[in-house]
């Protein structure tokens, strides 16, 4: 397989799940807007965007059949072979000259106006500004030396100067110990790439792991790197556009509102600052935009975090057969489990295993064998057929949340398990037996209709 993002569009353009569009957009809301009303199946390619000779991409992985197949695989494949990338990672290789197709063109001191150089996107109404919202954010442990990669949402704040919502996380934690020495860390940003590549950025494993070896575990090669230009940092050698620059210590800028994954705003707020000294990119570069909350971003979340959700609830339950993080629930907040129960307690044991597994996780529903987790119809009939609340619901109060659900007090929140399985007593699990119209399956439908 070709892994990387020209590679996946000729893919996406084979499968039929690639659209183009001639006509004139404008970054501002337009590209957002039409990605929106296209929906999850199609990946759009913007030829021709206000402004701007770069084309604009979007939706590159944007439901789980399309997910799956940028790792050449199946939807039910996907969590185990996300699992064995973080079990063996691959080394990356280095290049050392020779193919460096990303640094075609260089943009060096007064000439790093990003506005200028990138066609980033206003996505929603009350956005404060042109965010990158694809950007993956490479640095270095500086006592480890071990790479870390991250996407975080960057706003344009003029010429050369971003801001950065660092949650406290990885990129969060190697900053601050350089910002307790009074030094700046620095940082590459690389825009457009291989979904496996923005997928491996998304891993929520231990600090000290590097999310681009993940990606080679993903693929089963090597990914290949090239060293940048003005910081000891090495970026993926096919990135269609890489920014060189330092977050900045001790300076705050404000950033926000931004439209963010739970469909709501994120508040306006002092946070991390970054000066990009440096941009290259490939001949013809293509530059793509993830439109927050569409499944494209939610997806990206919701896959290694189930992966590792999977494993750890099934240490706990080993019935476990699925785990499902649904989109309505920004693919954080709200799991589904699917359980083959053998005993009763299993499905709260399996309950408090998901809300130890992540801060985001808010709501846990349990569900039998019979029901499909992906199919939020057939879990609802779950709940309203199979739960009473006094025996089968439980509230753990003030627990750690997520600072951008909304309804939360600063991410301290509560936590609501429900039970919606059936007694293990094969005897008494026959009163909830599913109805069903033997034949219903084969029936053809044209071979009936006059
Ligand atoms: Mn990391």
């Amino acid at each position: 397989m070709d892994f990387t993002l020209r590679g996946w569009l000729s893919e996406l353009e084979r499968l039929g799940r690639l659209k183009t569009v001639s006509r004139q957009v404008s970054p501002v809301h337009e590209i957002a807007a039409v990605t929106l009303k296209a929906g999850p199946d199609v990946a759009i390619m913007f030829n021709n965007v206000t402004g701007y000779d770069v084309p604009v991409v979007t939706g590159l992985a944007g439901s789980r059949p399309a997910m799956a197949a940028s790792l050449g695989l199946g939807v039910r494949e996907m969590l185990n072979r996300f699992n064995q990338a973080l079990n063996s990672p691959v080394p990356c290789q280095v290049e050392a000259s020779g193919h460096q197709e990303v640094k075609s063109r260089v943009y060096r001191g007064e000439a790093v106006d990003l506005e200028k150089i990138l066609p980033a996107c206003v996505h929603h109404e009350f956005d404060s500004g042109k965010y990158l919202t694809a950007a993956m954010l490479i640095t270095k442990d500086p006592e480890t030396g071990v790479r870390n990669m991250a996407i975080h949402r960057h706003e344009l704040h003029g010429g050369n100067k971003l801001g950065a919502l660092l949650l406290p996380r990885h990129t969060a934690n190697i900053f601050n110990r350089a910002e307790a020495l009074d030094k700046p860390l620095e940082v590459a940003l690389i825009i457009g790439a291989h979904p496996v590549v923005l997928l491996a950025s998304q891993a929520t494993t231990r600090l000290g792991v590097d999310e681009l070896e993940i990606a080679g575990g993903l693929m089963g090669q090597p990914l290949k790197l090239v060293k940048c230009e003005t910081v000891d940092l090495e970026v993926p050698v096919e990135s269609e556009f890489v920014l060189e620059g330092r977050i900045l210590p001790n300076v705050r800028h404000d950033e926000g509102p931004f439209g963010e994954y739970p469909r709501t705003y994120g508040p306006q707020s002092r946070r991390h600052f970054l000066e990009i000294g440096c941009v290259t990119h490939r001949e013809k570069p293509i530059y793509h935009t993830i439109t927050p909350a569409t499944l494209e971003h939610l997806l990206l979340g919701a896959i290694p975090r189930e992966a590792t959700m999977l494993q750890l609830i099934k240490q706990a339950v080993p019935t476990t057969l699925a785990v499902h993080l649904t989109p309505s629930g920004g693919c954080r907040y709200h799991c589904v489990i699917q359980i083959d129960k053998q005993n009763e307690g299993e499905a709260k044991n399996a309950i408090f295993a998901a809300l130890a597994s992540s801060a985001e996780i808010k709501h846990v529903v349990v569900v039998d064998k019979d029901i499909d987790p992906f199919d939020l119809a057939d879990v609802e009939w779950a709940i309203s057929t199979r739960l009473q609340a006094s025996k089968d619901a439980f509230i753990v109060a003030g627990a750690m949340g997520n600072k951008l659900d909304p309804s939360a007090n600063d991410g301290l929140g509560d936590k609501l398990g429900l039970d919606a399985t059936t007694p293990s007593d094969p005897q008494a699990r026959q009163r909830f037996q599913k109805i069903r119209v033997p034949g219903v399956e084969n029936v053809n439908l044209d071979d009936y209709f006059d």
